[in-house]
Formats: C-alpha cells, sequence, structure tokens
C-alpha cells in the first residue's frame, strides 16, 4: 500500500517571518487530525527560509521538509549553488527536481536532473522528479513519448531499490497555476503510463512502490475525486499550499478518500 503524500511548492514566495507564520498555521490545523491516517505531509519553502521553518518542525512528525531545487555537486567553485549535503543539514528530506518553471526558465535538461537524481538518493534523500508536457505537446499528441522520455532519462542508471524510494510528479505544464485541473481519469491515465515506463526501467516492485503524484491547480475541491483514481499517490501543489486554511483542506480531503 502506498502512503499518499501531500507536498507543497512554495515557490518563490514567503520571507522567513511569512513562512514562519505558514508554518505554524499548518501546525496548528494538523494538531486536530489523526495522524494514523495523515499523508506525508512535505512543505518546500525558499532555501532561506530552510532553517527557520525547519526549527518549527524537527520535533514535528507530522510534517517533514522538501526542497525546491539543488546542485549535483557536494561543493566546489559553482556560484549561486546550493548542494544535497547542505540542505540535508538543514532537515531536507524531499528535494523537487525538473519542475516546469526550472526546465523553462533556468535551462534545466533531463541529463541534469538526472545527475540530481542520483546525488539525493546517494545521500539518501527523495528525488520528487516532475514531469509534464506543454499544451502544444497535448494537443499534438505527443504527450505520452515525451513523458516517458523524460522518465526514462531522469532515472537512467538508478538502482531498482532507489527507483522504488522515489516520487514523481506528474505537473501537465499548462495546468500549473491556471486553475485549469487536468481530467482526473486522464491524470490517472497517463500516471499509470509513467507506472509502465518505471516498469520497463526497473521492474514491476519498483513500480508498485514508486509514488506518482499529480500536480496543476490542485485546490481542497479537486483533490477527493484525484485520491479516488487508482493510480494518483498524492498532490504537489503550488498556490493552495500558501494557505494554511486551504492546504490543510487537501489534506483533510486526501484522508476522507483515503484513510
Ligand atoms: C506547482 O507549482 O507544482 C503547481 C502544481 O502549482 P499550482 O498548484 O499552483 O498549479
Amino acid at each position: 500500500m502506498r502512503k499518499p503524500i501531500i507536498a507543497g511548492n512554495w515557490k518563490l514566495n514567503n520571507t522567513v517571518k511569512e513562512a514562519v507564520e505558514l508554518t505554524n498555521g499548518l501546525k496548528e490545523g494538523l494538531k486536530n487530525l489523526n495522524e494514523s491516517s495523515l499523508p506525508e505531509v512535505v512543505i518546500a519553502p525558499v532555501f532561506t527560509s530552510l532553517y527557520s521553518v525547519n526549527e518549527l518542525i524537527k520535533n514535528d512528525s507530522k510534517i517533514s521538509l522538501g526542497a525546491q531545487n539543488c546542485y549535483y555537486k557536494d561543493n566546489g567553485a559553482f556560484t549561486g549553488e546550493v548542494s544535497v549535503p547542505m540542505l540535508q543539514e538543514l532537515g531536507v528530506k524531499y528535494i523537487i527536481i525538473g519542475h516546469s518553471e526550472r526546465r523553462q526558465y533556468f535551462s534545466e535538461t533531463d541529463e541534469m536532473i538526472n545527475e540530481k537524481a542520483k546525488a539525493i538518493l546517494a545521500k539518501g534523500l527523495i528525488p520528487i522528479i516532475c514531469c509534464g508536457e506543454t499544451l502544444e505537446q497535448r494537443e499534438a499528441g505527443v504527450t505520452d513519448s515525451h513523458i516517458a522520455s523524460q522518465i526514462k532519462k531522469a532515472l537512467d542508471g538508478l538502482s531498482t531499490e532507489d527507483i522504488a524510494k522515489s516520487v514523481i510528479a506528474y505537473e501537465p505544464i499548462w495546468a500549473i497555476g491556471t486553475g485549469k485541473t487536468c481530467d482526473s481519469v486522464e491524470a490517472n491515465r497517463v500516471i499509470k503510463m509513467i507506472r509502465e515506463t518505471v516498469k520497463e526501467v526497473s521492474n514491476s516492485q519498483a513500480a508498485d512502490s514508486i509514488r506518482i503524484l499529480y500536480g496543476g491547480s490542485v485546490k481542497p475541491n479537486t483533490i477527493e475525486e484525484q485520491m479516488a483514481q487508482s493510480d494518483i499517490d498524492g498532490a504537489l501543489v503550488g498556490g493552495a499550499s500558501l494557505k494554511a486554511d486551504s492546504f490543510i483542506g487537501i489534506i483533510e480531503g486526501t484522508m476522507k478518500v483515503r484513510a
């Protein structure tokens, strides 16, 4: 049985003070929820808030810390980068890689994403590997081949054990931050196709274990239908993770379906 994950990607939002307030709001909201049926809850603030947020959650088993990016070298002459051991020192357990915004605005390639996945897993952390198609690719009928290619390149050279531990987020780019969610049945179909691709490059045990999330305008009023699908193991949430109420609403919706 795969434990669901609800991960909040705060993107380039929140000063340290605001991040602390949001984290406290989440802790307060989670207090009333039964821990045994909670999904894994991950929050990914900007790098500059990681230390302060970790101070608030390091003794709280209900929330794990995530980062939005990393570099794949441990140290050296790579101005402006942050490495996996540095993030680990701050309590980070999950690292989002290959988000479409990083691919689009920071030229992150499939090869770099693969290097990052290897570096993260080598240190015992968990990558959340993002994939997804543009609207043009969907309309041209190349969604599946594009995503299968992204996944094969991201997982290249990883052991089956490491693949089994990893997390994938299917995020159709046209659904990110637009208020347009992908139809749940269609999202489930693509996610099943991703699971088949994982099986092809590893084995069925890894394909059954890997958690595959949906991302793209997830809200409290969409999550129940999404989580009712056979292969959707949770959500990567952008906008709706920036308010404690809506993020808690998504967690509660998940618990209703997958308690
Ligand atoms: C995201 O940033 O990964 C995302 C899915 O954003 P939103 O929920 O705002 O669409």
